[in-house]
């Protein structure tokens, strides 16, 4: 068995949005198809993946190192010790030929892309859906494949684009879910606690309400937005300052009596080591939300699991990044805490098909084969214009 070719195809997001940092209009992603020479039914079988959502695509770090280094090795280099499935592990370590260690960036997110994809391939191989694939993997026969989400959006819209909070989460609502997450950090803060308030108002109770500064405070916001949301009781207060800046996290922590989120720009398990050892998370309270389609894939994340569960931390506390397919796979078959979710942004690649309706809070991945994402018809018009 062997890989006969490897296609990435730069997908633009759709949706005018944006967080306290970042607009996401010019935003796009690698999907990216890794063909094999298997054939059923007259066709190859062929795995997909993309580097999660909220960044760019990565078509030259892909197209100029990491594809050709995989086309060009032995077959059995990237297959398992049995060679009826392809190693994951050993894809990684191919992938990373000649790279120096540490600065783990955008070649992060280009790897995940390519190796999640042999994930998908590996489970459309064995003719099941992918979070049975990442279970047994994981060496978890008993998998619980519904996941908890909740509905992450709350941006900050353009003005005059005449959508409202209110109307954006009742619309989330409508569609099952009972959880949501919100931005803040992009407006003055007594006009970011009127949206709480407006948040609050929908989600009926602070533990349903989450809010994400995107890694925009300094240490005095981080703080003052901290006393001034205490007393509401929030399930999280995601991402305060910057990703890397661990000391800011501690003292929040010491301050702040309700939970923390972070993890999602920490792209290696080296940097999750650090977290762990100088960002004063706590044990049984804390959110990690690392995200495999940032962080070289699946292999990286379940090495950053292990590094949690050294380190004092439940699984159950790891809530992905990424409200897509791919993530709710993960979640699923890693019994995680949770995912979220993009209902209505980052489209083609956010939210789930109807085979995966939400009710009370939870989804759970359909029976098709692989990651399923040809059974959303949005990425599925991508993926006919992709191959072959
Ligand atoms: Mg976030």
């Amino acid at each position: 068995m062997r890989i006969v070719d490897i296609i990435e195809r730069s997908v633009p997001l759709e949706g005018a949005i944006s967080n306290a940092v970042v607009s996401f209009t010019d935003h796009d992603v690698s999907l990216v198809a890794v063909v094999s020479d298997v054939v059923r039914n007259g066709r190859p079988v062929i795995g997909f993946g993309f580097n999660s959502i909220g960044r760019y695509a990565q078509r030259g770090i892909l197209r100029d190192r990491i594809i050709p280094r995989l086309k060009a090795a032995a077959p059995q280099a990237l297959l398992d010790d049995n060679g009826k499935a392809f190693d994951p592990a050993k894809v990684l370590a191919v992938a990373l030929t000649n790279e120096k260690p540490g600065g783990h960036g955008d070649r992060a997110g280009a790897i995940a892309a390519v190796e999640l994809a042999f994930w998908d391939l590996n489970a459309k191989l064995a003719d099941e859906p992918a979070y049975l694939t990442i279970a047994r993997a994981a060496g978890r026969p008993d998998v619980q494949p519904a996941v908890p989400v909740y509905a992450a959006g709350g941006y900050y819209y353009p003005q005059g684009s005449g959508k409202t909070l209110t109307d954006e989460l009742l619309g989330y609502r409508d569609q099952g879910f009972d959880a949501f997450k919100i931005k803040i950090g992009g407006a003055p803060m007594a006009a970011d606690m009127a949206r709480i308030e407006e948040a609050l108002a929908v989600a009926g109770h602070g533990k349903r309400l989450s809010v994400d500064a995107n890694g925009r405070f300094d240490i005095d916001a981080a703080l003052a937005y901290a006393r001034a949301i205490e007393g509401y009781d929030l399930r999280w207060y995601e991402e305060v300052g910057d990703p890397l800046d661990y000391d800011l996290n501690r003292q929040l922590t010491e301050l702040y009596s309700r939970p923390v989120a972070t993890g999602e720009n920490l792209f290696s398990r080296q940097d999750v080591k650090n977290l762990l050892l100088f960002g004063g998370l706590r044990p049984g309270r804390d959110i990690f939300q690392m995200d495999a389609g940032l962080s070289y894939g699946l292999s990286e994340y379940m090495a950053m699991l292990d590094l949690l569960e050294q380190s004092g931390f439940d699984r159950a506390q790891a809530f992905p990044h990424g409200g897509h397919l791919i993530n709710l796979h993960i979640a699923a078959g890693l019994g995680l805490g949770g995912c979220e979710a993009y209902p209505g942004v980052f489209q083609p690649f956010g939210g789930y098909p109807s085979a995966c309706p939400v009710g009370g809070g939870w989804v759970r991945p359909s029976d098709a084969p692989g990651f399923g994402l040809e059974q959303k018809p949005e990425i599925a018009a991508i993926i006919k214009t992709l191959c072959i």
